[in-house]
């Protein structure tokens, strides 16, 4: 069986990856003319280290992201809603990396290259069109070249050509009024030194979880500042790299200093800024046709809350992986796969549109939005885990559920 692969990010390359270990021939087509390790921080939750660490990547992992240990909200006074252990030191079998995306996406690249072989692994090749018939798929590039395979997976992101193609008046991905700058500073360790933390509540929020370590004991510190605005404002296409500016940033978070993190400190360290609408896209009726499927952010984009979007793109590919390599056709694999994977993803989609975890802000700052003495009079400690566990229940990632399931590498 041979797979064509369209679209080299974090669900490509692993799709990629996965499949090559469950013994299937793939290529993976990337439109980029080269793989820049661009963008800024995500975090990897246990469930997708899980698999990757099952196609032998824990320790590259290990040496490019920072394990996160703690997880903490807060309002936007600093005071804390709820703090948290994460990864291992939450009991889960496998950690979560806060990452460099770029890196992260680098790291695949080379692993891809490695162990496919580098023409299998094609940057420069834009999709434009593809047919199938009863034999297979021949899916078409801008330079005018053809490749010919088994299926076609397609895993080109939010503005996949191939979803297009399927669903020609979708439109536009649909944004919800919220702004993300997105940035890099450099600071001094805070807190445990590998805390993700998230403050404010749904209309202005900061998140920030460092994402390496430099030699002079530095930390790298990923952030995310957000502002809600009427969703008539006008606003451009998302884009990884469009530049934003610290004057737009600071006036909306110039008193946040709390006694453990100095947000405009932070913002006014900033290495570059990049600006980007939050966006989704609804959850579709249906993913495959014959012999062609979409995965990752091309099948189910979603608000980025919760750090889930990257991690279902790789669980995606590890479960596409399994079908393929024990279902008796292509299209069996593939209705597997959709019949798994779209109500799962379906479901974090919705989660994220009512804030998903994130709720626990909400709720706190909907009660005392001036602040609170003590926590209890506001909010149950039982109403906080209810909220932040069924959110991991949703998204596939309650330590309980994960470290007793079953692997989904292929075995003989
Ligand atoms: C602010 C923000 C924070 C986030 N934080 C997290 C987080 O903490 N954790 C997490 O898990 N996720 C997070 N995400 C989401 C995550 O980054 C995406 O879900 C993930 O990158 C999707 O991967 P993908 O491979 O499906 O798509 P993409 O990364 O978009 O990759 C698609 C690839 O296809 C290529 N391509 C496009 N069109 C074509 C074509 N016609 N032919 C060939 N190639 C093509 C593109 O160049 C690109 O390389 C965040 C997203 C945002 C916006």
């Amino acid at each position: 069986m041979q797979a064509i692969i369209i679209g080299g990010g974090i669900g490509g390359l692993t799709t990629a990856l996965a499949l090559h270990a469950a013994g299937i021939e793939a290529r993976v087509f990337e439109s980029a003319a080269e793989v820049k390790p661009l963008g800024v921080g995500i975090n990897l939750q246990p469930h997708a280290v899980r698999e990757l660490t099952e196609l032998g990547l824990g320790e590259k992992l290990a040496a490019t992201g920072i394990a996160t240990q703690e997880f903490r909200y807060a309002n936007r006074f600093g005071q804390t809603i709820w703090n948290e252990p994460r990864g291992l030191a939450a009991g889960y079998r496998w950690p979560q990396y806060s990452i460099h995306r770029g890196r992260l996406q680098v790291l695949l690249w080379e692993a891809a290259v490695a162990r496919l072989g580098a023409a299998a692994v094609q940057p420069g090749r834009r999709l434009v069109d593809f047919a199938q018939g009863a034999a297979g798929v021949t899916a078409r590039f801008a330079d005018g070249s053809e490749a010919t395979g088994d299926l076609l997976i397609a895993a080109d992101g939010i503005h996949s050509a191939v979803r297009a193609r399927f669903f020609p008046d979708e439109g536009p991905p649909k944004w919800n009024g919220c702004l993300l700058w997105r940035a890099t500073s450099r600071a001094m360790p805070y807190l445990t030194g590998a805390t993700m933390v998230q403050a404010g509540h749904r209309d202005r929020k900061f998140v920030c979880y460092p994402i390496a370590r430099e030699p002079d004991g530095h930390l790298l510190v990923n952030w995310i500042a957000e502002q809600r605005y009427p969703t008539d404002t006008a606003w451009a296409r998302e884009d990884w790299n469009r530049p934003g500016k610290a004057e737009d940033i600071l006036p909306l978070f110039q008193d946040w200093h709390f006694d453990w993190l100095d947000v405009p400190w932070l913002i006014r360290g900033a290495q570059a800024i990049y600006e980007f609408p939050m966006v989704d896209r609804d959850p579709l009726p249906w993913w495959t046709q014959g012999r062609v499927t979409l995965l990752g952010d091309a099948a189910h984009p979603m608000y980025p809350i919760g750090s889930n979007g990257a991690s279902q793109a790789i669980l995606d590919a590890r479960w596409l992986a399994l079908q393929l390599a024990t279902q008796p056709t292509v299209e069996a694999a593939l209705a597997a796969y959709e019949a798994a994977r779209r109500p799962a993803t379906a479901a974090v989609v919705e989660a994220n549109r009512g804030d998903g975890p994130d709720r626990v802000m909400d709720i706190v700052h909907e009660r005392a939005p001036g602040g609170f003495v003590h926590l209890d009079d506001v909010v149950s400690h039982a109403e906080l885990e209810a909220t932040v566990m069924h959110y991991k229940r949703v998204a596939g990632f309650d330590p309980e559920t994960l470290n007793a399931r079953a692997s989904w590498s292929v075995t003989d």
